[in-house]
């Protein structure tokens, strides 16, 4: 039999989620919805659901009675919602309207509808706010207490309802609690706790939160209402409607389960009244089973509007959520935040391009269904902004805003369903909706298909997420031997992969354009020098290590410098092994015998085995075939021989925002944490871990052979530190690449403040890193020269924004500005200098 369904309220809180469990009967029965409030992208959907709806207001009492005199159903959802919730809001203008619309509004619903209509009413707890002890398991017959606006209205309704000869229920809920696609309300504690959680904020608990509450989860509410609706055999009934009765320091503390950074404060207080609480026995007793719970209401909210923060990006590409799986396969959900009138299916080739394109006034939606793209996109509103490159993959939704340039590079056949809001007119393309922008062309395209990386280098995992892109770079040590010379550059940039902990880069650069004419010699700073002398000295003692005896190799030996020391104490079986033919020659020159080559295992045949220590100290960072290095150092190895490994900290990167460690030499960025994932695949243990100061921080770990070994407990403690800092969870590299973002803001504000001024800006030193920061700050001819110390350097240009690299003696002027580009040499360099400018500064001054 077909019914006439009335909502009045239907766009709110409850109504909205009302209106969805009918959506699924509304082809079968007429279902009107009244609401004062007209939002048209709900009303809409209500249409498309075929329900019918109609802006008006309780008040009218012709349009109430015009459409439910003949209703078989009204849910009566109306009522003013931004309620007084103390005596000190309440005024009596406020109080009347309230009353007011609650009598008026009721009383015509009652007027208009037949004695066999049934009414579904929603009623509150809060009627009992006047009871003076703590009172548990009240039921329905105890007599209600109301004091405020709010329940005394509610109350007068339930006596209007109960006297009016009509078949009602009411239904007196419990704060309603959960997350609603539409409509939130916030003002609701358990709703309020979670959006606080979500952005990491601070909840006050006044009294300790010792106040009991009850409450209830929305979507039980909704599906309460339509049971009540169907069950023919309950009528003119009263029901308590309450599932948790809970303290508000168990909701909070529910929130900070879920997310560990939320902070918890009591204040001591007195609690004027600690609260009461409503059995549910009489409703649970007509069948009705709660099928929702606070704890996972909470974890939704928290996680949802946490997400959310993630939407102000300009692009972003998710997994489907509320996944479903059995033996027949999976099911995952996409929940977008506004309808879609269009859906494109369209099926491109391995190896083609699309796009090249912008939507100036939509958000593009692409669902990946089969395949795999790399997506390049850039804000072409902000001209400074850096083309940005991403792997998407199958399964994933990947959403990009209005006015920024997109293009898709597909690596694998692909099928994608374009979901569009909006019109696409083939006739408008090029004018209204779709606007030809080329950011990648046909090489380029090439140059991605040949270097990008899609797996994790230490896991392979294949959902990588990205921390930060420094937009496309040259690679940081090919110096140029002239200004205008050509040079390649690849997206420089840093994902980070939520499975084993790894950073690393999304290109792979073929080492052999990196490392084979090497620049840098490590023996050039005197620190460093100290560094590996030190280290030795350590080794020697701490492993006992014999002259005679002892044979060492050093992998990405360079120019011998962690070698020499040990040569120098007595060591003579010793062995380098560079790839970098220069350095390989410089090193034999001076004594340090080396092998000239990359340490692999086509390599292997051609040095000696049984080692009793392999170092490998700045190398870790720049292996693109990590298991083959890992694999290949304990090939080497004798059974109780020690590997040593120092590479570049991680955690000092984040920490200190040294973005510009991260160049293309630099495949991997490590943590103790990572470290630890990547070796337990193999039959080795990390025994022992220690900081050490190189490269603006780094870190040195030693490896043994076997899974048995006493493990020291500076790595539990390393560890422990580690998580606490949050290594393990992705918002912390996110607001690493956030914060690097506005640190360049600051950079290229303070350089145009030093330029207004006139002032002459020379750089000084010339690492990789200046070739990373001077590009990614946009900052060229700013910079007059830089001047070097390493001589191999002299006469070049840094490639990107060509500036000159010159001997000291080529500064003539004293009244300059000394910009120390090799930061980590601040000290040192001001210490030796003093004598060019008595202005000397470190670029990391202009961060700030
Ligand atoms: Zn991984």
């Amino acid at each position: 039999m077909k019914k006439k369904i009335i909502i009045i309220g239907g766009l709110g809180y409850i109504g909205t989620e009302l209106c969805k469990i009918y959506s699924g009967v509304s082809w079968n029965n007429k279902i009107i919805v009244i609401d004062n409030r007209f939002f048209s992208e709900r009303v809409n959907q209500l249409r498309n659901w075929n329900m019918e709806f109609v802006h008006g207001d309780i008040l009218d009492k012709e349009l109430i009675n015009k459409h439910c005199k003949d209703a078989d159903v009204v849910h009566h959802l109306a009522g003013i919602t931004d309620v007084p919730r103390t005596k000190s809001e309440s005024n009596d203008v406020r109080d009347n309207k309230i009353k007011l619309v609650a009598e008026e509004g009721t009383q015509n619903i009652l007027d208009a509808i037949s004695d066999k209509c049934k009414i579904v009413f929603p009623s509150t707890h809060v009627v009992y706010e006047g009871i003076e002890k703590v009172k548990n398991n009240i039921t329905e017959e105890e007599e209600v207490r109301p004091k405020l606006s709010y329940s005394s209205s509610k109350s007068l309704n339930e006596k209007q309802l109960k006297n009016s000869g009509k078949n009602y229920i009411i239904l007196r809920l419990g704060s309603v609690y959960g997350y609603s696609t539409d409509t939130a309300r916030i003002d609701i504690m358990p709703n309020l706790f979670s959006k606080i959680a979500s952005q990491d904020g601070t909840i006050k608990l006044f009294a300790g939160g010792k106040q009991i509450k009850s409450l209830v989860p929305l979507i039980d509410v909704a599906r309460c209402f339509k049971q009540m609706e169907e069950s023919e055999d309950i009528s003119s009934e009263i029901f308590n409607l309450v599932k948790d009765t809970v303290t508000v320091k168990e909701v909070a503390e529910i929130c900070k389960k879920y997310n560990p950074k939320l902070i918890l404060k009591e204040t001591n207080d007195e609690v004027p009244n600690l609260g009461f609480s409503l059995s549910n026995k009489k409703i649970l007793n007509t069948g009705f089973k709660f099928l929702f719970s606070l704890d996972q209401s909470i974890e939704e909210m928290i996680s949802k509007w946490s997400k959310q923060n993630l939407i102000k990006n300009l692009e972003h590409a998710r997994g489907g959520d509320n996944e479903y799986i059995d033996s027949r396969g999976k099911i995952s959900n996409h929940e977008l935040t506004e309808p879609i009138n269009l859906i494109g299916l369209i099926d491109s080739k391995k190896g083609t391009i699309r796009a090249n394109h912008y939507h100036p006034q939509q958000e593009q939606k692409c669902l990946f269904t089969k395949g795999q793209i790399i997506e390049i996109f850039q804000d072409i509103l902000n001209p400074n902004s850096p083309k940005i490159t991403q792997v998407v993959n199958e399964g994933q939704l990947s959403i990009i805003k209005p006015n920024v340039s997109h293009t898709m590079v597909f690596t694998k056949d692909t099928t994608f369903l374009n979901l569009v809001r909006g019109e696409r007119e083939h006739d408008n393309y090029g004018i209204t909706h779709t606007i030809q922008h080329v950011i990648v062309d046909e090489k380029e395209k090439n140059l991605l298909l040949s270097c990008y990386k899609f797996d994790c280098r230490s896991c392979g995992n294949i959902n990588l997420k990205r921390v930060v892109s420094l937009g496309y770079q040259p690679l940081a040590n090919n110096l140029l031997n002239k200004k205008d010379e050509k040079y390649e550059a690849y997206p420089l940039e840093m994902n980070y992969c939520p499975q084993c902990h790894n950073c690393q880069l999304s290109v792979s650069v073929d080492p052999k354009k990196m490392f084979s004419n090497y620049l840098y010699t490590s023996s050039t700073s005197s620190s460093f020098r100290n560094h590996f002398i030190d280290a030795a000295k350590n080794y020697i003692k701490h492993l006992k290590l014999k002259p005679k005896k002892t044979y060492i190799i050093d992998i990405g030996s360079n120019d011998g410098v962690a070698l020499k020391p040990f040569k120098d104490l007595g060591f003579n079986k010793i062995l380098g092994i560079e790839p970098a033919k220069n350095l390989a020659k410089l090193a034999n020159k001076n004594k340090i015998k080396t092998f000239n080559g990359f340490f692999e295992s086509k390599n292997l045949k051609k040095i000696k085995r049984n080692v009793d220590l392999i170092l490998a100290s700045n190398v870790f960072a720049h292996s693109d075939k990590l298991k083959e290095m890992a694999e290949c150092m304990l090939k080497m190895l004798n059974k109780n021989g020690t590997i040593i490994i120092e590479v570049q900290y991680l955690l000092n990167t984040l920490q200190d925002l040294t973005f510009d460690n991260i160049y293309h030499e630099h495949y991997n960025y490590w943590s103790l944490t990572s470290l630890i994932n990547f070796f337990s695949q193999f039959d080795c243990t990390i025994f022992k871990a220690e900081k050490i100061n190189t490269h603006g921080g780094s870190i040195r770990v030693y490896i043994k052979k076997g899974k048995k070994l006493k493990i020291e407990n500076n790595v539990k403690t390393l560890l422990k530190e580690e998580e606490v800092f949050g290594i393990k969870e992705f918002k912390t590299y996110q607001d690493f690449g956030e914060k690097i973002n506005k640190l360049k803001e600051n950079v290229i504000k303070n350089i145009n403040i030093f330029k207004k001024n006139n002032k002459k800006i020379i750089g000084f030193g010339a690492p990789a890193k200046a070739t990373t920061a001077l590009n990614f700050f946009g900052i060229s001819n700013q910079i007059d020269f830089i001047i070097e110390d390493n001589k191999l350097k002299h006469n070049k240009f840094i490639p990107g924004v060509s500036i000159p690299i010159k001997d000291k003696k080529n500064l003539k002027e004293k009244n300059v500005l000394i910009l120390v580009l090799a930061w980590n040499f601040y000290n040192e360099i001001k210490k030796n200098n003093l004598s060019l400018s008595n202005n000397i500064i470190s670029i990391k001054d202009l961060e700030k």
